[in-house]
């Protein structure tokens, strides 16, 4: 598989020109609706945006503290009020979109801004990435994604030197030389992935007084009841499976989302370990956690992750889910959890040796 890029760089965009597309990257939207629903928060809004909402109905956009910006607000049901009974966006159509939210036109495909140029991401928490028939994603095809409404291909995230551990940084070219290409070529050629990862699972962590059992503790007694919400408590079961806990009764509010696109995809399209690959690469391609760790950090989270992972699809596969469903909605779990104020500050705190 050839790399998919986009030439004709300007110099207005010279860290986002060429975009870049990891290869044998597949997506396709198959209109799960999870997306649309209180797995995060959807945005943000601009002002612009906020305002014109608002005008339709009152109650669609709300004020969030923790991005300092407006975001789609929920409805009872934890869902988005544009969200419709069939599962579609009924801002999707009318005035071509014009109303639908630049966020929501976007998503799961984002953009980072590198010295090589922008690397096209995508995110794993969203079924239609994960499991199901999908074409291999081009920058043709993910342009228009990453398109604002002016119509400019734009990014806030720029990445130029990169930590390979906490006080060793290095450039991005010479990260992507030593680091991450020894690292996806280990990952593909290795049976199992963890096997890629020259480090164990969960290990110790920097920081007086912090547990791996007061952390697991912290996610499993949150209070609240969105999809977000009982993710986070399978994260912590899992982290109390390894250390020997047990784990209470779940709901999964999101099956339905799962369900809609396993209806649709009668013969498993991957492997859970094909899954896992595929996401292990994207987790590192997309570069985000450079805002929070060093490379030595990521290698010791992801393989955590991947224990986690593991081990909810065992748990889910209890249930008589399909292997590739199991492993899909495994990957939402650690994908959603693992970019979000739980975890990036323990992230942070893993020992790099
Ligand atoms: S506006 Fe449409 S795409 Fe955006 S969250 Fe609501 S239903 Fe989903």
């Amino acid at each position: 598989m050839s790399e998919s890029t986009e030439a004709g760089a300007t110099d207005a965009d010279t860290r986002v020109r060429p975009l870049r597309v990891r290869p044998g990257v597949r997506y396709q939207c198959q209109g799960a609706g999870l997306c649309c629903t209180d797995i995060h928060a959807i945005g943000e809004l601009s002002k612009k945006e906020a305002a014109k909402l608002r005008l339709v109905d009152e109650r669609v956009v709300q004020y969030s503290d923790a991005i300092e910006g407006f975001v789609m607000a929920m409805d009872p049901g934890g869902r988005c009020y544009f969200l419709g009974d069939d599962d579609l966006c009924a801002l999707h159509a009318p005035m071509g979109g014009a109303l639908k939210p630049y966020a929501c036109h976007r998503f799961p495909i984002g953009l980072v801004a590198t010295p090589e140029g922008g690397r096209v991401t995508t995110e794993h928490r969203c079924p239609c990435r994960t499991m199901g028939e999908r074409p291999e994603l081009t920058v043709e095809g993910a342009t228009p994604a990453l398109r604002d409404p002016s119509g400019q291909v734009r990014t806030a995230f720029h990445v130029d030197q990169v930590p390979l551990t906490r006080d060793h940084e290095v450039s991005f070219a010479r990260y992507v030389e030593e680091a991450e290409t020894p690292f996806r070529e280990a990952l593909q050629m290795a049976e199992d992935p963890a096997d890629a990862f020259d480090v164990a699972p969960f290990g110790a962590l920097t920081g007086e007084g912090v547990t791996w059992e007061r952390i697991a503790t912290g996610m499993v007694e949150i209070e609240g009841t969105t999809r977000a919400d009982e993710a986070r408590r399978y994260f912590g079961d899992a982290i109390r499976a390894f250390h020997g806990g047990r784990a209470g009764r779940r709901k999964r509010p999101w099956a339905g989302a799962f369900d809609r696109v396993e209806e649709k995809t009668p013969v498993p399209t991957g492997t859970p370990t094909e899954m896992y690959r595929d996401w292990i690469e994207d987790a590192v391609w997309n570069l985000y956690w450079t805002s929070y760790c060093s490379f030595a950090q990521l290698r010791r989270e992801l393989v955590t992750r991947l224990w986690v992972a593991r081990h909810i699809e065992r748990r889910l596969r209890r249930s008589k889910l399909r292997a590739d469903r199991a492993a899909a909605e495994a990957i939402f779990i650690v994908d959603l959890i693992g970019t979000s104020d739980w975890w990036e500050p323990v992230a942070h705190r893993f020992v790099e040796r």
